[in-house]
């Protein structure tokens, strides 16, 4: 072809692209520190499932099929890039490893042809998800049709170029023929024989310069689109937190020393982390996660993708500050930020720029999330929110005081009483009454030490779940006890709703009390307990065997200690807590469970499983009123579990239970019972607690 003008091209668009890559590494680096190099083996093998074979993309049949075909398409259209690059200077050029006529050459060609038309077809299929079917989740933008186009051109650009060379080079007088090896160009090949020398010269030259100009302007679209994350994606998913599921991390060390120095939790752009930033660069916006979310899905204001992609507009407007300010060259060498608490917000050095809460993400978005992860859960680029949210929660509730007016109630009660609803502290095993279950005090060598939580002691509905636990444990001759009146709040609300201090204070004060009676194994009925418990405590130097009440029963059941023989004819549907499910990945236990009943009919509701819609409780929002939108969660989850018009709904959380009573109240639907699994059990297994009428067949 011809060197000079390929050389030209690429020094231009490389330069170009280098020059744009730094100003984003740069960027990124503004983030505060954090460590995402640990356990490569690990990281290697989740990168191969989750970036290389795409498996959270196969929940969307043809949008997954059409993703796969341009991943899998470009990684082998890479090594085509580089040989017209190549080309530009030799015209017969091959790399050396792929010459025609050679096993790998006649493989690969193949393989580029066959990928070549994959690609194009996948782009068709999305330039039609996106001008035909106009999926609303997906953001309105001329960006990603333009680039899709590009697309379809660079593919037919390498199969005319493909076409035309080969008619050119068998010769005057021999015909082209179908190529197995190469079967779009040979195809393009038979429809150009006909053409004059000229033409097929100049189509040649037109493909060749097309394709190759067109990946170089592609490169340098990236960094300024959302198309970044064909760049980002694969080291977004290398960099994934490895952390459990449920484990916030703390803002204070066990030492008491500050992680983050400037402020408690974050209120400006900087102070999130550079993973954080990447994040926000590899958004591919295509709005999977606002389509799981339960406040977006109910109207509230918070929508995970524009949380998202309003931080990563943000973050760009004000490059040059933060860059600036990074690096000490704003003026007079200071990287720090001062607040008026709200809106504007200046640095010392001059640069203006808004606070995040109020000027770019309104409080609103912030309170309106039930930490239920199933944006996270979606993504397929793993961006996280929880830990983004809560942290933001953390800078209004610790530095400006600023939180729900209900939310004061909850923290009042749990710094004066230990539980969010003020009770008494030496009424916390009321709910035993008549049982005999020992306190730990009175049984140290207790093999399980059964934590009740706070609903399950003191909400009247949720301490009929720790009666029948209880029941149920004596039944299998479980060696039990609880803690009494020295347990307290696990600290989850006060931790979701961004108390950190409130927080830490249970952490430690239960470690301390756990650790106290050497404590090994502990069985809760709350998901939210099990969470803290087992993967937030560590933190505070409690490490325990954490058995949710859903697996412990199943286990008796399994191991013949518990005998669910009396027939409980009831037609079941199940709702998966997040905690319990989407956090610690517990689907199967409460299902078993509830199917070693006799009589039990389990039906599932479209929205089931990591799928499950929020009952709206999480992330403090029991505590509070929730942001105003069109519809509750908690109607909108019981309309979808009525859907398969069951007897029972029933539960394996406090927290559930109490939303989903409410949700059947305000549908009139209290012929439908609400039914922790531990209560199902015991009315299979014979004796019953004296509130929980049984309603089993021989009755
Ligand atoms: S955690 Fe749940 S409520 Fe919060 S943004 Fe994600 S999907 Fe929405
Ligand atoms: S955060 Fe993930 S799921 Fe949501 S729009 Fe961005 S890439 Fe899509």
């Amino acid at each position: 072809m011809n060197p000079i003008i390929m050389a030209l091209l690429l020094a231009v668009s490389l330069g170009i692209f280098a020059w744009s890559f730094m100003r984003r590494w740069k960027l990124l680096m503004v983030g505060s520190p954090e460590m995402r190099w640990d356990n490569v083996g690990e990281r290697i093998k989740r990168t191969w499932v989750y970036a290389f074979a795409q498996k959270r993309m196969t929940r969307y049949t043809w949008a997954g099929v059409a993703h796969r075909m341009i991943f899998t398409g470009f990684m082998v259209l890479l090594i085509r890039s580089l040989i017209l690059f190549s080309r530009g200077f030799i015209p017969d050029s091959s790399l050396l490893l792929f010459q025609p006529h050679t096993l790998l050459g006649d493989v690969y060609s193949l393989l580029k042809d066959i990928f070549v038309v994959l690609v194009m077809l996948g782009a068709i299929v999305f330039l039609y998800y996106r001008l035909v079917v106009k999926l609303p989740r997906m953001t309105k933008s001329t960006e990603g049709v333009i680039i899709l186009g590009i697309i379809v051109v660079m593919m037919v650009a390498d199969v005319l170029y493909d076409g035309a060379w080969m008619v050119l080079h068998v010769g005057a007088d021999a015909n082209v023929g179908f190529n197995v090896w190469e079967p779009a160009g040979s195809v393009m090949a038979l429809m150009l024989q006909n053409a004059g020398t000229g033409m097929l010269t100049f189509l040649a030259h037109a493909g060749f310069w097309i394709h190759v100009s067109l990946v170089l302007i592609f490169l340098n679209v990236l960094p300024y689109s959302k198309h970044f994350h064909i760049i980002t994606a694969i080291p977004n998913v290398f960099l994934q937190d490895l952390n459990p599921k449920g484990r916030l991390a703390p803002i204070v060390d066990i030492e008491g020393k500050l992680e983050r120095e400037e402020t408690l939790g974050i209120k400006s752009i900087n102070q999130f982390s550079w993973k954080s930033i990447l994040d926000f660069y590899t958004c591919t916006e295509c709005g999977r996660c606002s389509d799981q979310c339960p406040a977006n899905n109910t109207g509230k204001k918070l929508s995970p993708k524009h949380f998202t992609v309003d931080l990563r507009n943000f973050l760009y407007e004000n490059e040059k500050g933060l860059v600036a300010g990074k690096n000490g060259t704003n003026g007079n060498g200071t990287n720090g930020h001062g607040s008026n608490g709200g809106g504007e917000s200046t640095d010392e050095g001059g640069i203006h720029y808004k606070d995040l809460i109020d000027g770019v993400i309104d409080p609103e978005v912030l309170w309106a999330c039930t930490t239920c992860r199933a944006c996270e859960t979606e993504c397929p680029v793993f961006i996280t929110y929880v830990d983004k949210i809560v942290d933001m929660r953390r800078y209004l509730v610790q530095e400006r005081g600023e939180f729900p007016n209900e939310l004061q109630t909850a923290f009042r009660g749990l710094e004066s009483n230990m539980n969010p609803w003020g009770f008494a502290p030496d009424e916390r095993a009321n709910w035993a009454s008549g049982l005999d279950v020992p306190l730990i005090a009175e049984n140290p060598e207790a093999d399980v030490l059964f934590w009740v939580g706070c609903a399950p002691s003191y909400d009247d509905r949720a301490k009929k779940t720790a009666r029948a636990t209880a029941i149920l444990m004596k039944q299998a001759g479980v060696n039990f006890a609880i803690l009494g009146p020295e347990e307290q709040c696990t600290g989850d609300p006060a931790r979701r709703a961004g108390n950190e201090f409130l927080f830490q204070m249970f952490a430690e004060a239960n470690t301390e009390t756990l650790n106290g009676y050497n404590v090994k194994k502990i069985v809760t009925t709350c998901p939210h307990c099990y969470n803290t418990l087992d993967h937030e405590y560590g933190d505070y130097g409690g490490h325990y065997e954490v058995v949710h009440h859903s697996d412990f029963l199943a286990d008796l059941v399994r191991s013949g200690k518990l005998k669910p023989t009396q027939p409980v004819k009831a037609k079941v549907v199940y709702h998966d807590s997040c905690y319990l499910g989407r956090y610690n990945d517990m689907y199967d236990s409460p299902r078993d469970l509830l199917r070693s009943i006799p009589g039990v009919t389990l039906v599932e509701p479209v929205e089931t499983r990591d799928r499950g819609m929020c009952c709206g409780a999480g992330g403090a929002q029991m505590f509070k009123e929730e942001e105003s939108g069109e519809e509750r969660v908690n109607e909108r989850r019981t309309e979808q579990l009525l859907k398969t018009d069951p007897n029972v709904v029933s539960s394996a959380c406090p927290f559930c239970m109490r939303m989903l009573t409410d949700g059947l109240a305000g549908k009139d639907r209290e012929d439908v019972e609400q039914l922790d699994i531990a209560e199902m059990l015991l009315r299979s297994v014979g004796e019953t607690p004296n509130e929980a009428t049984p309603e089993t067949a021989s009755t």
